[in-house]
């Protein structure tokens, strides 16, 4: 499927999903990049050293899981919109999603969101819980939005206001 449409489907996404163990950690980095191409803005605005290229900038990325600490600094850097944040810690039955959106209108802290996952399917409803769209950012916000646990992995994208 990701040959065909660019979506990934699960068994090819397996290698981009954090270990178990540190997703039972706290918030730690999803990259969902599939592509060889001249592109490392990730690797530069982690502060941690997680993210790395080697020496070849069409490299894919390569995590090290241990050195994330879910800052979420990469989420707005990435061109390609493909890095996400998950804490499957949040609660006993939410996880959060921080994820790039680059829509309008923006959604405000509080609100219930449509969750959609990665083919814009709605999946369920979500609540924002943070909104960052700072200078840093630079006009691409990161929502933090709360999804029901089991969603952790199919959510990617939020819908502001329902379907028109
Ligand atoms: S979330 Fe923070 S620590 Fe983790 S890879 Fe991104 S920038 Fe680095
Ligand atoms: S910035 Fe995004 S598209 Fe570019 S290499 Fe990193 S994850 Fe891939």
């Amino acid at each position: 499927m990701l040959a065909k449409n660019g979506i990934p489907e699960m068994e090819e996404l397996s290698f981009r999903i954090p270990p178990k163990e540190r997703l039972a950690k706290g918030p730690v980095v999803m990259v969902e990049c599939f592509q060889r191409i001249p592109c490392n803005p990730c690797a530069k605005a982690c502060k941690s050293g997680a993210i790395t290229l080697g020496d070849d900038i069409n490299n894919l990325p390569e995590v090290d899981y241990e050195k994330c600490t879910g800052c979420a600094l990469c989420v707005s850097k990435c061109p390609g919109l493909a890095i996400f944040i998950i804490d499957e810690t949040y609660s006993e039955k939410e996880a959060t999603v921080s994820l790039p959106f680059e829509f309008l209108p923006l959604p405000a802290e509080g609100d219930e969101v449509d969750v959609l996952d990665r083919s814009g399917n709605v999946v369920g409803k979500g609540r924002v819980l943070k909104v960052r769209n700072g200078k840093y950012e630079d006009k691409t916000p990161v929502i933090t939005v709360a999804v029901p646990k089991e969603l952790s992995m199919v959510v990617r994208n939020i819908r502001v206001g329902g379907a028109k």
